[in-house]
């Protein structure tokens, strides 16, 4: 008989949280939604809670009297955590095989790590873990023989084209043993791809969300606007395939249809391709090795004209220089530039500086925050700290330019 797998949905009200949980609704015999967490929109919470009755649920610690009352009136008898404390909780509960990581920016790298310690297998959507934490992430993994498995597309296209050796024993890639000379992460471009430098200084919040291939949350959607997606992307990269950063190349694909490609040695690419639908991925992951049905559109070959590739233009996107730079300097800096650009970007959503305004507060604070290098043995605290000190950097960069 095939165990069914208990899942626990951190972010579950987001993005990623409505691709997982249609999977999981879709096939009930082999996943139990065992437990979910969302912060805001707690009214699709709610309704999420109805529909799968979860053992277990975390909300911010202010909503939790609230959101317990109104599911004990529902005669909903799930237990109500709250705050960082009560993600890490739900990660870590014994009853709890998978835990989908879908929580945007640093708030979710407490819980992800705990994971990690716990043993979980985990489906990483949550890529400012990484790149926040990355050397502490890939041992945690290793010493508490925890599973992950990336379910952002590209690296989780990267991984499906990888030998089966590396997949499944954690082998870190060597060209002569395994013939992988290079990575390659593409990237749409989003939607200034075709537009002066000059327009996308004028675009607006709506503009800047309408990705043209994927429906995302708000941050990832402006991550995808200045391309600091595809930054934080080369960072996870690095670190989920052990590779340096020059190992890693990124192309700019506006068709979406090839979600990156491994090159070898022997000159052949391998390469995902798939309609663009985080379905696919997420199934991928839940269900490896096996497959199953994600619900997602096959791909329609011969409704594609052709597929396209661009070199990107590393002035009109400086933040991915940003990011490679970050990612040669060490640790330190990818949290810098991580907490530069979360605070960047909720100020652009909030109309306080221009989108073009994002790489430059990265590049200041990337030049000027004053952080040591991180030893060998830091931990999360110290990664904590540097996170801090960028953030109040990085508050009064803001301040002065809104
Ligand atoms: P989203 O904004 O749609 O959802 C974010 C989720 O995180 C929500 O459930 C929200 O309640 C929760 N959350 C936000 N702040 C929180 C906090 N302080 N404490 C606890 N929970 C909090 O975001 P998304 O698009 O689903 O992205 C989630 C993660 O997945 C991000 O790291 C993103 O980079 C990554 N990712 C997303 C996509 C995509 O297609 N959306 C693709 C690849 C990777
Ligand atoms: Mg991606």
């Amino acid at each position: 008989m095939v165990m069914t797998q208990r899942i626990a949905v951190l972010g579950a009200t987001g993005s990623i949280g409505d691709s997982t949980l249609a999977i999981l609704a879709a096939h009930p015999h082999d996943y139990e939604v065992y437990a979910l967490s969302g912060y805001q929109r707690l009214d699709k919470l709610f309704a999420l809670c109805q529909q799968f009755i979860p053992k277990r649920v975390c909300v911010a610690v202010d909503s939790v009297n609230e959101f317990a009352q109104r599911l004990n009136q529902a005669g909903l008898k799930i237990d109500v955590v709250g705050g960082a404390a009560g993600l890490i909780d739900i990660a870590t509960d014994s009853q709890v095989d998978t835990v989908v990581a879908a929580i945007v920016g640093a708030a979710g790298l407490p819980s992800t790590l705990a994971s990690a310690r716990a043993g979980k297998r985990i489906l990483l959507a949550n890529k400012e873990a990484l790149v926040m934490a990355g050397q502490v992430m890939i041992e945690a993994v290793k010493t508490h023989h925890s599973i992950l498995l990336p379910i952002d597309s590209e690296h989780n296209a990267i991984f499906q084209c990888l030998p089966p050796v590396i997949q499944q024993d954690n082998t870190q890639i060597h060209e002569r043993s395994h013939g992988v000379r290079k990575l390659w992460l593409t990237a749409s471009g989003g939607p200034f791809l075709q537009q002066s430098f000059s327009q996308m200084q004028k675009a607006g919040v709506a503009e800047a969300v309408k990705h043209p291939n994927w429906s995302m949350g708000q941050k990832i959607s402006v991550d995808s606007a200045t391309m600091m997606n595809k930054g934080l992307e080369l960072i996870e990269a690095c670190h989920l395939f052990d590779l340096p950063e020059n190992k890693i190349n990124v192309v700019i694909h506006p068709q979406s249809i090839i979600h990156s490609m491994v090159e070898y040695s022997d000159g052949s690419f391998l390469a995902q391709l798939g309609s663009p639908d985080m379905k696919t991925p997420i199934a991928h992951a839940l269900s490896y090795p096996a497959r199953i049905n994600s619900g997602s559109q096959p791909l329609d070959l011969y409704a594609l004209s052709a597929l396209e590739f661009i070199k990107p233009d590393l002035q009109k996107f400086a933040c991915l220089h940003l990011a490679r730079q970050a990612m040669q300097s060490g640790t330190q800096a990818t949290i810098v530039l991580n907490a530069a650009n979360e605070m960047a970007v909720a100020a652009f959503l909030a109309g306080q500086v221009r989108l073009t305004d994002i790489a430059d507060i990265n590049e200041q604070a990337l030049s000027q925050v004053q952080v040591s290098t991180l030893s060998a043995n830091a931990d999360i605290d110290d990664i904590l700290a540097i996170d801090g000190i960028a953030r109040r950097y990085t508050e009064v960069l803001i301040a002065k330019m809104a």
